[in-house]
């Protein structure tokens, strides 16, 4: 079963002689409780696919259908209700707020929802994620590796649908690399949570299910 749908993607930057096509009719589908990894060249489109995937760029023309809802057809404050309820998003940079203990950035999204958080569900991430001596600490008490995982914690902690992962490695080192991905695997497997990732790293790549190359915005490769 497919969570996500799309279609003839194009997204174009800029305008006349400056223009540039990031990305050409693509056209693939994310198959629920999967892990998608996507890979390609520097410059190839795939955080532009990701972020329009996402919700959280607009596609000059295409669509994209979440559980067959086509996410652009809603008004800016259904689709920021939609990132925020069914989403979850991890990026290179952790993006932790230093003036908050780990316990309360993970909490975060939650509360800032106004959502009453399932403790028990958090215990389960951070038990699994290995960081449940470190809910009183602060983030720059803390490694990078040890910071992701805090970030994925986050990203998981309003129980997403669908997680997308923008080179969430790009900034640890190999050991730590596979040991995140590894943990970020076991939770959306013990949810059931579908996973998308970037990754320039053939490793991580295949550790995922099915893997899409990008090339020169359109899709080379989908198996
Ligand atoms: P990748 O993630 O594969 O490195 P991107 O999606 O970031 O590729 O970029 C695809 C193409 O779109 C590149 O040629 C890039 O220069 C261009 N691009 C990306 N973002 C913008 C932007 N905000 N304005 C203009 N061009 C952009
Ligand atoms: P709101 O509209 O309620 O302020 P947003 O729609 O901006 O919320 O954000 C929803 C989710 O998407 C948040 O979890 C946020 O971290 C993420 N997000 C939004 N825009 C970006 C972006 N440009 N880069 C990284 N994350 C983003």
């Amino acid at each position: 079963m497919n969570i996500l749908n799309v279609t003839c993607l194009t997204k174009t930057y800029g305008k006349s002689e400056n223009k540039c096509e990031a990305l050409k009719e693509v056209t693939l589908s994310i198959e629920k409780g999967k892990f998608t990894s996507i890979v390609g060249p520097s410059g190839s489109g795939k955080s532009t696919l990701l972020h329009c995937m996402a919700g959280l760029d607009t596609p000059t023309s295409g669509k994209v259908l979440l559980d067959g809802q086509d996410i652009f057809s809603l008004s800016e404050e259904k689709l920021s209700a939609l990132r925020r309820q069914k989403l979850g998003f991890i990026f290179q940079s952790f993006n932790l707020i230093p003036v908050i203990n780990v316990y309360e950035n993970i909490v975060l999204p939650i509360t800032l929802d106004n959502r009453k958080v399932d403790r028990e569900y958090i215990e389960g991430i951070v038990s699994i994620l290995g960081i449940n001596d470190k809910m009183n600490k602060f983030p720059n008490e803390l490694s990078g590796g040890q910071q992701q995982r805090v970030a994925i914690a986050r990203a998981l902690s309003n129980k997403p649908e669908i997680i997308f992962a923008d080179e969430p490695t790009g900034n640890l080192d190999s050991k730590s690399t596979e040991d995140v991905v590894m943990l970020l695997k076991m939770c959306v497997d013990k949810f059931g949570q579908t996973l998308v990732m970037i990754t320039h790293n053939n490793d991580i790549a295949k550790l995922s299910d099915v893997c899409i190359t990008i090339k020169d915005g359109e899709v080379l490769k989908n198996g």
